[in-house]
This record gives C-alpha cells, sequence and structure tokens, in this order.
C-alpha cells in the first residue's frame, strides 16, 4: 500500500512558515501533540460510552517517551488511532480540520475534545527535521500505517505493523533543537503546558533515593491532575479543596482572602475559579496571575484583555474553549465572545462580593482592608462594576467604623450640608499627621473619613462625581468653618492699611521651609478659636497627588505645596498683635500708602490721556520716574514694618506654633523657636 504524495496546502511549502511565524514559542509543539493525544483518547471513550465502540479501552494512559539516542520524542496514545484514509483526510489536508466534524457529530457530549488548536499537528515541525505518525484505528478490521514526512511537502504513507491501537507520533529533534531531548526540558514544558490534563500522562519514572543518588523506579511517573478543583461541581468542594488548589497553584502564598467559582455553559462555555490574595505589598501581582486554560490544557498567563484589567489583581484559572487563542491581542479585545466573558466575568465578581457582604457583614469588614484597594482599582476602571460595588463599597471612619456609602451619607446629611445643599465629605489621609485637624471637625460633631489608601485621591474624585451633591475635603484643607460652610462668611474688618501692615508684619516672619510657599490670608473665626491655622488648598493639592500617579503631569508635579496661613482677627491674642501694629506703625506706614495710591493715580492719568496717540518720553520718562519712586516707598514700608516686628517676637511665635501644629517646623527653624520661647518665659 506504499505510496507517495504532496501535502495538499495552497501555498508552495508551509513548512517554512510553520518554522519561523507560526508560533512565537517553540516549545509549544508539545502541549500540540499530548492534546491531540488525549484529544484521540477521549474520542475514544465518547465512542465507547455511546456504544459505538465495543472493545476494551485498557489503559488509556498517554506517554511521553525521550530516547535521546536515537534523537526522537515520542508522543504515545491509545486512543481512536486513524485509517490511511484518515490520514488524508486529516493530516494531509491541512485545512481541514477533524475535530469540527467530530464536535458535530457528538455536539453535546464532546466538550472535552481539544479541537481548537487549528495546525496544531504541524507544530511538530518547528523543532523535528523529520516526523512519523504510526498508527492503528480503532475501526474492525483497520490496517496500521505509518506516515513520514521529512519538513518537505512530499509524504510517504505505508503499512505498518503495529498492532496495539492508537497512535505514536516520533519527532526526529532537529540540531537547534536538541533541548527537548532533555527528560528535564521535556518534563518542565509538561507541568507548564499538561499539569491539569484530563487523561494521565506518563513521562519518565518515578524517582527515589538510593544509595546517596537519585535513581529511577519502574513506576510511571504521572505528571498531571486528571481532575483539577474547577472542573468539579462547587458542592463537591469544601474551603480545604479550595484552598489546597490555590496553594498548588502558587506554591508559598499566603491564604487566599475568597474565591468565586465560575462555572457558565451558555452563551459560552467556561469554568475557572478566581482567588482573592492577600496583597502583600502595593502591586505584588506581575509574578502569580490567573492562568488560561483550553479544556484543562495550559494557554497562557497573561489574560489582558480577557478578564478586564482590574481583575489583574486576582488569582486562579479560567478555562473556557470559547476564546479566540491563536489571534493578537487587539483581535481579542474586540471580539464578541470575549466581550462577554469579560463581563460575565465582572457581573460575577461584583455579585458575589455584595453575597460575601450580606451573608457575613462583619468579616467583610475584617477583610476589608485587604480588597479595598482591587474594589477602588474596579470601579475605576469599570462603569458597570462600579455601579454594582456602590453597594457594598466601604467607608472607614477613624474610628475604624465601617459604613456602605449610603449608610455614611445618611449619617452625616444633616451636620455636614452646607449653605449650598452640598454634602460635605470629610477625609484625612494620615490620622497622626492631621489630628489637630481632625480634632476639630470631630470636635464640632463632624465624621472624618480614613482615605490612606494607594488610589484614593483618585477614588475621592469618582465618589464625588457618583454621589450627587457631594464635596470630599480633606481636613486640612481649610479652617473648619470654611470646610462646610453653614452661612455667608463673617466679614473681615480690617481696613486696607491695617490689612497691609499685617500681612507685611506676618509675611517678615515666616520661615523659609524646604518647598513649600506660604500666603497670608485673614479670617474672622471668634475668640475660641486658634489664632493662626496653616492649610492646603484642595484643589491644588489633589493635583499635585494625581501628578505623583500620573507621568505627563510634571507641571502640577513641580510646583511648590501651597499652603494658606489663617490668621484669625477674632482671637484676643491677635487682636492685641494688630493693635500694638496698628499704634506702632499707622502713622508711619499711611504717608506712604497714600503717597504710593497718589504715584499710582497719576501713572493711569498718564497712559490714559496717551491711550489713542503714541506717549511722548517726557511721559514716559515721568512714568519711571513714579514707578521707581513707589518701589522704594514700598520697600522703605517693608523695612519699617520688619524692624517693628524683630521687636515683636510674640508674631514669630505665633506662627511656629502653627508650624510646629503641623509638623513642619524642623532644623534651625525649631532651635530658634525653643530659644525664643525660652526667652519669652
Ligand atoms: P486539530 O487538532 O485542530 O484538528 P491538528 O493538526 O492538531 O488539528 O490535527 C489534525 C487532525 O489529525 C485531528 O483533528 C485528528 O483528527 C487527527 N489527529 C492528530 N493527532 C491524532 C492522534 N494522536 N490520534 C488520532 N488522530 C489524530
Amino acid at each position: 500500500m506504499a505510496k507517495t504524495g504532496t501535502i495538499g496546502v495552497t501555498t508552495e511549502n508551509i513548512f517554512p512558515v510553520i518554522k519561523k511565524f507560526l508560533y512565537s514559542d517553540h516549545e509549544i509543539f508539545l502541549r500540540e501533540l499530548v492534546s491531540n493525544a488525549i484529544d484521540a483518547t477521549q474520542k475514544l471513550k465518547t465512542l465507547s460510552s455511546f456504544g459505538d465502540f465495543k472493545g476494551e479501552l485498557g489503559d488509556m494512559k498517554v506517554r511521553v517517551i525521550v530516547d535521546k539516542e536515537a534523537g526522537t520524542l515520542t508522543i504515545s496514545d491509545h486512543g481512536i488511532g486513524m485509517t490511511a484514509d484518515d490520514i488524508d483526510k486529516y493530516i494531509n489536508q491541512i485545512a481541514f480540520s477533524g475535530a469540527e466534524e467530530f464536535l458535530e457529530k457528538y455536539k453535546d457530549n464532546a466538550n472535552a475534545i481539544i479541537g481548537h488548536f487549528g495546525l496544531g499537528f504541524y507544530s511538530a515541525f518547528m523543532v523535528a527535521k523529520k516526523v512519523e505518525i504510526n498508527t492503528l484505528s480503532y475501526k474492525e478490521g483497520a490496517e496500521a500505517v505509518r506516515w513520514e514526512c521529512d519538513g518537505s511537502p512530499e509524504f510517504t504513507l505505508s503499512a505498518s505493523d503495529k498492532t496495539e491501537r492508537g497512535t505514536d507520533i516520533i519527532l526526529h529533534i532537529d540540531d537547534d533543537n536538541k533541548e527537548f531531548l532533555e527528560q528535564s526540558r521535556v518534563d518542565a514544558l509538561l507541568k507548564k503546558y499538561c499539569r491539569f490534563l484530563p487523561v494521565p500522562v506518563v513521562s519518565g519514572k518515578e524517582q527515589e533515593w538510593k544509595d546517596g543518588k537519585m535513581v529511577d523506579t519502574d513506576r510511571d511517573k504521572v505528571v498531571n491532575i486528571t481532575e483539577p478543583a474547577w472542573t468539579k461541581k462547587p458542592a463537591e468542594l469544601t474551603d480545604e479543596d479550595y484552598r489546597n488548589f490555590y496553594h498548588e497553584l502558587y506554591p508559598g502564598q499566603d491564604d487566599p482572602l475568597f474565591w468565586i467559582h465560575l462555572n457558565v455553559d451558555y452563551p459560552f462555555t467556561l469554568t475557572g475559579i478566581l482567588y482573592f490574595p492577600k496583597i502583600k505589598n502595593n502591586f505584588e501581582v506581575t509574578k502569580n496571575r490567573i492562568q488560561l486554560y483550553c479544556n484543562q490544557v495550559f494557554v497562557t498567563d497573561s489574560v489582558e484583555g480577557v478578564v478586564p484589567e482590574f481583575m489583574m489583581l486576582l488569582q486562579g484559572v479560567l478555562d473556557s474553549p470559547d476564546i479566540p487563542l491563536n489571534v493578537s491581542r487587539s483581535y481579542l479585545q474586540s471580539d464578541s465572545a470575549v466581550k462577554k466573558i469579560s463581563s460575565y466575568i465582572t457581573k460575577k465578581v461584583a455579585s458575589r462580593l455584595e453575597e460575601l457582604f450580606k451573608a457575613d457583614r462583619s468579616e467583610f469588614e475584617q477583610k476589608w482592608d485587604d480588597i479595598k484597594i482591587f474594589i477602588e482599582y474596579g470601579m475605576l476602571t469599570d462603569e458597570k462594576f462600579c455601579d454594582a460595588a456602590m453597594k457594598f463599597d466601604l467607608l472607614k471612619d477613624t474610628e475604624s467604623k465601617f459604613f456602605t456609602i449610603d449608610e455614611y451619607k445618611e449619617l452625616i446629611a444633616h451636620a455636614q450640608t452646607d449653605k449650598d445643599g452640598n454634602i460635605v465629605f470629610l477625609y484625612a489621609t494620615d490620622t497622626t499627621a492631621q489630628y489637630t485637624y481632625i480634632k476639630a471637625a470631630t470636635d464640632k460633631g463632624y465624621s472624618v473619613l480614613v482615605m490612606d489608601g494607594q488610589l484614593d485621591s483618585h477614588f475621592v474624585g469618582l465618589l464625588e462625581h457618583k454621589i450627587e451633591k457631594s464635596r470630599f475635603v480633606r481636613v486640612d484643607s481649610d479652617v473648619i468653618d470654611n470646610l462646610i460652610p453653614k452661612s455667608d462668611r463673617k466679614a473681615v474688618d480690617l481696613s486696607a492699611v491695617q490689612r497691609d501692615i499685617l500681612t507685611a508684619l506676618f509675611n517678615s516672619q515666616l520661615p523659609k521651609v524646604d518647598n513649600a510657599q506660604f500666603f497670608v490670608n485673614f479670617e474672622e473665626m471668634g475668640e475660641n478659636d486658634a489664632p493662626i491655622v496653616i492649610t492646603q488648598n484642595e484643589y491644588m493639592r489633589r493635583m499635585k497627588e494625581m501628578a505623583a500617579l500620573q507621568p505627563g503631569m510634571n507641571f502640577y508635579g513641580e510646583m511648590p505645596d501651597s499652603y494658606s496661613l489663617i490668621v484669625n482677627i477674632g482671637n484676643p491674642i491677635v487682636k492685641k498683635v494688630a493693635a500694638a501694629a496698628d499704634s506702632a506703625l499707622t502713622d508711619k506706614v499711611k504717608p506712604m500708602m497714600d503717597a504710593v495710591n497718589a504715584n499710582n493715580d497719576k501713572i493711569t492719568a498718564l497712559r490714559d490721556a496717551g491711550k489713542d496717540s503714541q506717549l511722548s518720553d517726557d511721559d514716559n520718562k515721568e512714568i519711571d520716574a513714579l514707578q521707581a519712586a513707589n518701589n522704594a516707598s514700598r520697600e522703605e514700608q517693608t523695612k519699617v514694618v520688619s524692624d517693628y516686628a524683630a521687636t515683636q517676637p510674640i508674631v514669630g511665635q505665633l506662627i511656629d506654633l502653627a508650624l510646629l501644629g503641623n509638623g513642619m517646623l524642623r532644623g534651625a527653624d525649631l532651635s530658634r523657636f525653643i530659644n525664643r520661647s525660652l526667652s519669652l518665659l
């Protein structure tokens, strides 16, 4: 029956293409061939269960045999085998995929069949200079055949003396790929791709310790677990089983927080278990990622595009024959089945979280700090998840009490609504550093949230957007009455001269703090409030925080931190300082200010007169002279005020006390403060 022929492909010679371009990773040939062997085995089991095969199934293990001397790697199964006709149809005609025909016939029961990889068999030529198929079909009266091909389109088909049912695929490994003749390399590949295949795969022998070294025993080494947890029903599994499987996947990790068992068969097929890991350091996610399987064959652990981005923080396995695997990432993302799968997973994860929250709230709260980053990430990046998570997203206050968003809104609505009807959410990012502000707020009966997570500066913006008529402000971003203004502010009762004198007075005593800028402001906060409060503008601070997380926002990142030094003119000490400055300085400063104002009027008049025509040289000279006089006068004013300030240690003392309260008084400034305090005592 010997025959030769040409493999039926449309391109002149497909082999160079296969060798070079078909698969980026040559090693996957083993996955493909073992999958085919499993496939053939499963098919025979299916036929047997339908009564279409009546013979003995016998030993159905798949074997991978390395023969270094002969230079061959053999994948051997006891599955359905092939007749000469089958080989013609399934192997010689590359475009024809036998799996499809089979699936059509056994649509509902052949789920386990791996028929997904298209040109799977030919991937053997990525590593072999010659491939042989030695096979005997299960069909009654079938004759064994041997197919040989050396990587050219010509093949030979001849009779074989094979007497056992099934197929041996014999690869004559080429010189560039000798690594695949090492048992350890083959074992590593089997561990990677075949660890959870549904039929036992044997590779080499079990070893044991004997006479000071490891030696082969005569027991076959099975490399896989044929029924991994995700293929079972949730009801069959205990928590212990789920945990054990997790540790099987990721040895050396802490126990997972919880898990979600996925199981869908319509409108797509998907099984899997997703675990919420205990993330120890910030983004410890690159290493132990979700693994993607296709009917228990490992495909990849880069699941970008298949699961929503925020789920990359999860671990576990997904198994679906409906994810197209040999396509580019961008195609993957636009594939409608993949979109459905991705949104299904999102929904499922959200509903499982809600279920856990409802079933055992206190446990959920205990785990909150660990899962918070995941939930916030999800809410920030996935609209649908965000909407679902609004029900179980928790807010924590400074007393470590947890609230849902709705609960918290209700809690603060009464006390923390400002004059414009906005509910003001106060938050702290550092409960120690912002202690005085938190205390000022809680003393007033307000509640303060803790927002100290990595994503919280973004998250605050999201909540503001999601919660109608809400405003989030950090407790130290303004004085307490301005954080939640209840009525229009009390007017600050200062004349222009007084304001100028006091501004110059406080400015003259500001210490230089690295990368910080202070602006003096006045507020009437009442006699019981502190004389000076230092606040940081909410908007600028958020911009800077975002800049730190996002490259390309350097503009904000490089700006110094800007603070308001708010002087409470209602405070009795400040009142005293102001009155003393008033009487000591007004007589000197007022005439200077009047002169400056008069000069400014003159400059304006000159400019107005010359508006329609060119200013004359004389006019220009006069304007320059007036401006010079003003500059001199201002310098003089500053000097007068600073000379006076030097005699008033109380001003510097008040500023330093406020800085001290914010942890901003350090080094030389701190020791100067201590000395001044001692001398004042
Ligand atoms: P696919 O598996 O996607 O159909 P392959 O190129 O891997 O594509 O295989 C082509 C066909 O060859 C298979 O569908 C199957 O019918 C047949 N085949 C391959 N390997 C075996 C085997 N070990 N036993 C029986 N048939 C096989």
